[in-house]
């Protein structure tokens, strides 16, 4: 479970601090898919990323299964991330190299041995069903295929939460469908908790087991999905 308590970050820019989250309160479930939409500069990208503390809070907490881990120092964050994986928009993989070396990339930063992490490669490749493409370079990709590539780094070392940033934005809405329901089938298979940021109404409705709708820093409502969208 994630619970995120009175939450405020504030930027210093050049007119002055500027307030991109205004006192949010969330409690995620373990093992669910919470959606959070709302309309760009809302403050969806910061929020999702104070979950493994790429961004650090101004004010309030950030609890993980009854740990409080917004004062984590340095080594404890790495460890923290290790069980947190992430997902992008533009996928941010390293596109000179192979499909396999990309997915083997966090398993060398944890310090696995070589024999460990060709094994995990090889088991990690049909779970994304691109179990033909473990040689072939990144840049020879299609999108869904480079996303694909991305759940399976994320998943690598066996995460209990994935976050989301807007995984699905810059994809047809074919891959786009095959996607959400890959994030879906790993949700379920792992019992993964997935928390994942988008502007896309469709995506909330397609997969998500709870929503909260932010604005300008706040969330406005939030709920499970049935609930919230069969309101009069
Ligand atoms: P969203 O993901 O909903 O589009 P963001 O979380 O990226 O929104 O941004 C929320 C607001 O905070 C935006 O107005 C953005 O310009 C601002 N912001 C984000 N990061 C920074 C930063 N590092 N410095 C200053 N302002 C920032
Ligand atoms: P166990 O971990 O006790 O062997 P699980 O059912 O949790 O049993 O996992 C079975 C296999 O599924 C693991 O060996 C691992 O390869 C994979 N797995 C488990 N959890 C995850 C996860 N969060 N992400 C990716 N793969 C996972």
């Amino acid at each position: 479970m994630i619970e995120i308590s009175d939450l405020k970050k504030v930027f210093p820019t050049a007119g002055g601090p500027f307030t991109a989250l205004d006192g949010i309160n969330l409690t995620i479930p373990e093992g669910k898919i919470y959606g959070i939409i709302g309309p760009s500069g809302a403050g969806k990208s910061t929020l999702i990323r104070t979950i493994n503390m790429l961004e650090r809070p101004s004010e309030g907490r950030v609890v993980i299964d009854g740990e409080d881990i917004t004062h984590f120092d340095e080594a404890r964050l790495r460890a923290l991330r290790q069980q947190i994986g992430m997902i992008f928009q533009h996928f941010n993989l390293l596109t000179s190299r192979t499909v396999g070396e990309n997915i083997a990339f966090p398993l060398e930063i944890a310090g696995m041995p070589r024999e460990q992490i060709q094994a995990r490669v090889k088991e990690l490749l049909p779970l994304v069903g691109l179990e033909d493409k473990e040689d072939t370079y990144v840049a020879h990709l299609s999108g869904g295929q480079k996303q694909r590539v991305g759940i399976a780094r994320a998943l690598a070392n066996q995460p209990k939460i994935l976050l989301c940033d807007e995984a699905t934005s810059a994809l047809d809405p074919q891959t786009t469908q095959s996607i959400l329901r890959l994030i879906a089938d790993i949700n379920g298979r792992f019992n993964l908790t997935v928390v994942l940021i988008t502007h896309e109404m469709q995506v909330i409705q397609e997969i998500c087991d709870e929503v909260a709708f932010i604005e300008g820093g706040r969330i406005i409502e939030a709920g499970p999905v049935r609930e919230v969208f069969t309101n009069p």
